[in-house]
């Protein structure tokens, strides 16, 4: 039975497949074959990072009421259902992940869908001080923890409610629960761009690879700053100068997510996340449900379809399926963003989870 009788919400280029479905229905139209699924568990935040979702945006954003979010059991059968078309990773993300109630309950649930073989988060930290050794209990295998600067008032301003010293609470106990660690830090001219080579050190020390995101321009590009842009290879020549060459490595994995990796002698592994001067999207290997169930296979366009409104009409799986094939034929080459901030999508950051 053909999908397109729920009335489906569709946003953009996204249509249902009608007909057969093709044997490989996660391999997109450039051939790149889709493995890996990010979750975002909730549109809400407990900080307010000032190239995310400042207090100002944060007051206008229109937050989805929980009866509008998907449940545990929505998001369970959803997941299935990717597992069965071959994806093996997937990524819990928000807003921030840690404040879904029952976060812990939902990584057990996800960890035991037949055929996933990863699950691991993206978090800014703030709640890991108590919950990483239960996440890690439960099937969580890493985690990516967001520190901009470890300049604890820095900190502050940046986050808007941030408090470093929890954070780095939460990483020490994501260490010791055994998970597997990234650090995250969207690189900004004249707000981080003196702490580079400091954010590696520190992570470093602490077990972690140390991650730099190129800033993107979402919510319609209004957070976005190209004087504040700090290119990929800037980061590189800062990271040179005080640490000698860096050596590029192999995706850290077979799932690997967007970033370059490279090994510094003596030190450890560094990843470059330059989804605006270096692009990455010929290796796009991701797709992206919402909190609300609306699947997006591009960070950069706003085309999406609401899986949740296939499965609250009653739709079978093979009506979710024709929906996530629609979407994966429907995947854009690369997403549009320029370095003037234009081509952004309308969405936010905060409600597709990065
Ligand atoms: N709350 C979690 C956190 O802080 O990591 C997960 C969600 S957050 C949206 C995921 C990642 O996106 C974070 O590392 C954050 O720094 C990054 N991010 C947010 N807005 C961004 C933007 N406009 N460009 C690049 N990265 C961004």
């Amino acid at each position: 039975m053909a999908v397109t009788r729920f009335h489906l919400p569709v946003i953009g280029s996204v249509r249902p497949v009608e007909g057969p479905i093709g044997s490989e229905p996660l391999v997109d139209a450039f051939a790149r074959r889709i493995r890996y699924l990010r979750v975002s568990v909730t549109d809400r935040c407990n900080y307010r990072c000032s190239y995310c979702m400042p207090e100002e945006l944060g007051r206008d954003i229109v937050f989805q009421p929980r009866a509008a979010v998907l449940t545990f059991e929505e998001i369970v059968r959803l997941v299935g259902v990717f597992a069965r078309l071959g994806v093996r990773k997937i990524r819990l993300t928000g807003g921030e992940p840690t404040v879904r109630k029952g976060i812990v309950e939902l990584v057990g649930q996800v960890a035991a869908v037949p055929g996933i073989e990863q699950v691991v988060m993206t978090s800014n930290g703030h709640l890991l001080d108590e919950l990483a050794a239960p996440l890690a209990a439960a099937g969580l295998s890493a985690v990516n923890i967001s520190i901009d600067t470890l300049d604890a008032a820095k900190f502050a301003r940046l986050t808007g409610r941030g408090d470093l010293a929890r954070v780095l609470a939460g990483l020490a106990a994501a260490r010791a629960a055994g998970l597997a660690l990234k650090t995250n830090a969207v690189a900004l001219r004249g707000v981080n761009d003196d702490e580079l080579v400091a954010l590696c050190e520190h992570a470093w020390a602490h077990g972690a690879v140390p991650r730099f995101i190129e800033h993107m321009p979402l919510s319609g590009g209004q957070l976005y700053a190209e004087h504040a842009e700090l290119p990929a290879a800037a980061i590189r020549r800062t990271l040179e100068r005080a640490f000698g060459a860096l050596e590029p490595h192999a995706p850290l994995g077979h799932d690997a997510g967007p970033a370059r990796y490279w090994a510094v002698a003596g030190h450890g592994d560094v990843g470059i996340i330059s989804a605006m001067s270096e692009h990455f999207c010929d290796d796009c290997n991701r797709l992206r449900l919402t909190a609300t169930g609306e699947l997006h296979a591009c960070l950069g366009h706003d085309d999406a379809v609401s899986l949740r409104d296939i499965v609250r009409a009653g739709g079978s799986d093979d009506d979710v399926i024709r929906a996530i094939a629609g979407a994966v034929v429907g995947k854009r080459a690369g997403h549009a963003f320029e370095r003037n901030g234009s081509g952004a999508p309308q969405k936010h950051m905060i409600g597709i989870g990065g």
